[in-house]
């Protein structure tokens, strides 16, 4: 069924605890971890309890628990201190784009300067 955990989806294992991560905020909807590989002081990934390969496939199928996931990258920048001056919300979306787990999630990056447009 849409939406159900995938075995073979590191993500989804994240969420049932099956392997660790350092998490930083949960909800009944989302969970937000450090990233293992930071690419700046806060790298923090947002994902959907449900599985859903992009974000683009969640907004579709489940509207409410995609705005929850930007609703609580907001409260994650917050936590961190970064929401000033500013903090960006990525959602790699492709492998052309860098996806590389093709389960729905949003990194949030602050902490440091970002350049616009990025690399
Ligand atoms: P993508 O490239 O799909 O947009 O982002 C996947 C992200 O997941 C990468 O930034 C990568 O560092 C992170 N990642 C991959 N494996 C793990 C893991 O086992 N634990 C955590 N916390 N992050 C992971
Ligand atoms: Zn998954």
């Amino acid at each position: 069924m849409a939406g159900e955990p995938q075995s073979d989806c590191l993500f989804c294992k994240i969420v049932g605890g099956e392997v660790p991560a350092t998490i930083v905020r949960e909800t009944e909807t989302t969970v937000a971890f450090r990233d293992i590989n930071p690419q700046a002081p806060t790298h923090v990934l947002v994902i959907p309890r449900l599985h859903y390969p992009d974000a683009a496939s969640l907004a579709a199928a489940e509207p409410q628990v995609a705005a929850d996931v930007l609703r609580e990258a907001h409260e994650v920048a917050q936590l961190d201190k970064v929401d000033e001056p500013g903090y960006r919300i990525v959602f790699n979306t492709g492998s052309g784009a860098g996806q590389t787990v093709w389960h729905a999630h949003a990194h949030v990056l602050g902490g440091r300067g970002l350049n616009w447009p990025p690399g």
